[in-house]
């Protein structure tokens, strides 16, 4: 091991090979309590709760669970915007050994149904706001119980800052039939606790979540993650990132919990430092900041749209920000210009990683103190193996090659949910096959280039999006970007460029093009450009290619 290239790189701290303790996730919360009580844990729209509370919290919902029958092994669907309940439910259903499902809480009835269906979760936990889509699939997959929660009778939740969420009538309470199978988060925590709640895990191999993603064909899957996969990875980061001194961070969750990065980068790091998590439900730029300067946060983890918005914003030179010690953007490439600017901001210590659901999620990042290279998403992290190969003949290929991201690790997840076909498609060898376009340089630095799914080829020639998305990212005037291949008759498909201009900033399609001519290559330059309001995004704040291709074929379909 110790020979390939990137170890070289490796700042000396850092060795290739780390300790994992042979312990559940749960156990950081417990020592958490042990060691820091009265420390916050989280802090929540003007809420605090202490990691005492916290630790509390979790055991009496767990016995609670325990008492609805909920076992070992059985899917909890856990449907909820970040929020103390959120963080209490995870550990409690973790606890029990029994297996978390993630749900995005704005899934509609379509993609809930799907999720419930192909888990098999017989117990949801869900938000008052977002019931009536459970009530809707209830009868039509295994639910036999539901838990609810409002952030009103838990924390109480300023008017103006409802969940997101279209609610029926704002501020109005939502009657919950609370009875037979429908039970309330709040009423269940109330229950006096008779003792901590041994955890259920017997062994780390054993299945701790499934966390549902398209992969890289497209239909939802639940990816197996075990308790040593979150566990590494938590480990994995903390050599890597960030020295954090335990009892001494604060960090801020904006990304949501559900997802892999928000789950393992922000919740369990967190707790594994007992650091004080600084939740939001929902992002907007200027809250953000005006909690920036008021909690002062150390760590912050993002993504690159999150750090556009807040270089974005009028009023971002009046705030406080020096507080952030450190920013990991993930989950999608992070534009040059974005790092810059924000760095300038917080003096520093932006850097870039790179991950995917699959490996729970983090694979590589810059280092964080020295030796980075912009551009770049770094270097493997310790016991993480990668190599680029050739998509059709899967031979690993030259230095300095473009080919398909390979990582084989102790973060791999198992496999996918009842998908035998998929997970032997997708992992081979212990090799997870990324479906992303990427390089390696001399140094062992790797860059991605593009998804396989998104590469664009016009007249022969292939072209990656986020090239193009590069440039116009530079032009003063442009605050997003999304760049896709749309059919043509001639060419195959040609290059659209979809933009979100700066407020105030006025652009012609002309006028881009020419900007984009000086820039590129001549069959790299989009022939169509649309001007947006905003650009269709996950929950993280990936710009959706894909939803945009789509709209592009459908037009072109019905013309
Ligand atoms: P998910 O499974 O939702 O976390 O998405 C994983 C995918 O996000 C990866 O396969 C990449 O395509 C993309 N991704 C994550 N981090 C980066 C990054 N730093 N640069 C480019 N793409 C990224």
């Amino acid at each position: 091991e110790k020979e390939k290239v990137w170890f070289r790189h490796y700042p000396e701290s850092i060795p290739a090979t780390l300790e994992y303790p042979d312990v559940p996730i749960t156990y950081y919360l417990e020592k958490a309590a042990a060691d820091f009580p009265d420390l916050e844990a989280i802090h929540f729209m003007g809420k605090r709760m202490t990691y005492r509370q916290l630790l509390e919290d979790v055991y009496r919902l767990a016995q609670s669970l325990r008492e609805l029958g909920v076992q070992k092994g059985e899917r909890v669907s856990i449907m909820l915007p970040n929020s103390p309940q959120s963080v209490i439910s995870y550990y409690a259903v973790l606890l029990l050994g029994g297996i978390v499902v993630q749900t995005n809480p704005m899934y509609k009835e379509r993609e809930l149904e799907h999720q419930l269906k192909d888990s098999g979760a017989e117990t949801v936990i869900c938000l008052d706001q977002v019931y009536h889509q459970v009530a809707k699939v209830k009868t039509s997959t295994s639910v036999k119980q539901v838990i609810v929660t409002s952030i009103k009778d838990y924390l109480p939740f300023p008017k103006n800052w409802l969940y997101p969420l279209k609610v029926k009538k704002e501020g109005m309470d939502i009657d919950i039939p609370y009875g037979e199978g429908i039970h309330s988060f709040s009423q269940l925590l109330k229950k006096a606790l008779s003792e901590p709640v041994p955890s259920q895990v017997d062994s780390l191999d054993e299945v701790a979540l499934l966390q549902y993603t398209g992969g890289t064909t497209g239909l939802p899957k639940g990816a197996m993650l075990t308790h040593r996969n979150i566990l590494v990875n938590v480990i994995q980061c903390n050599a890597w990132m960030y020295k954090g001194k335990r009892g001494q961070e604060k960090s801020l969750g904006i990304v949501p919990l559900f997802h892999v990065y928000g789950m393992t980068v922000m919740m369990n790091y967190s707790v594994y430092l007992a650091a004080t998590m600084i939740l939001m439900p929902r992002f907007d730029a200027e809250e953000t900041l005006k909690l920036i300067q008021k909690e002062r946060p150390t760590l912050f983890p993002g993504a690159p749209t999150i750090y556009v918005a807040l270089i974005n914003h009028p009023k971002i030179s009046e705030y406080d920000l020096s507080s952030i010690h450190a920013c990991l953007s993930g989950s999608a490439p992070l534009p040059l210009m974005v790092q810059e600017e924000f760095e300038k901001r917080i003096g520093g210590r932006l850097v870039e990683g790179y991950g995917l659901t699959e490996s729970s999620p983090v694979t590589h990042a810059n280092p964080i103190w020295d030796r980075r290279k912009n551009g770049s998403i770094g270097l493997p992290w310790p016991d993480t193996d990668c190599r680029i190969v050739d998509p059709s003949t899967g031979e690993e290929v030259a230095e300095g090659e473009m080919g398909v991201l390979q990582v084989r690790g102790p973060q791999v997840m198992k496999g996918y949910w009842n998908q035998e076909e998929e997970t032997s498609k997708t992992i081979r060898d212990g090799w997870l096959h990324t479906g992303d376009i990427g390089t390696m340089d001399e140094e062992g630095y790797f860059y991605i280039m593009d998804r396989q799914k998104d590469m664009i080829i016009a007249g022969g020639f292939n072209i990656y999006p986020r090239e193009v998305e590069e440039v116009l990212y530079d032009h003063p005037g442009v605050q997003e970007a999304a760049v896709v291949g749309v059919p043509d008759p001639y060419r195959g498909e040609t290059v659209k460029a979809f933009v979100v201009l700066k407020p105030d900033h006025s652009l012609t399609e002309e006028e881009l093009q020419v900007y984009c001519r000086e820039k590129l290559a001549n069959f790299k330059v989009p022939r169509l450009y649309e001007f947006r309001d905003e650009l269709p995004k996950t929950t993280v704040g990936k710009v959706l290619r894909r939803v945009l291709a789509e709209e592009e074929r459908k037009k072109v379909q019905s013309e």
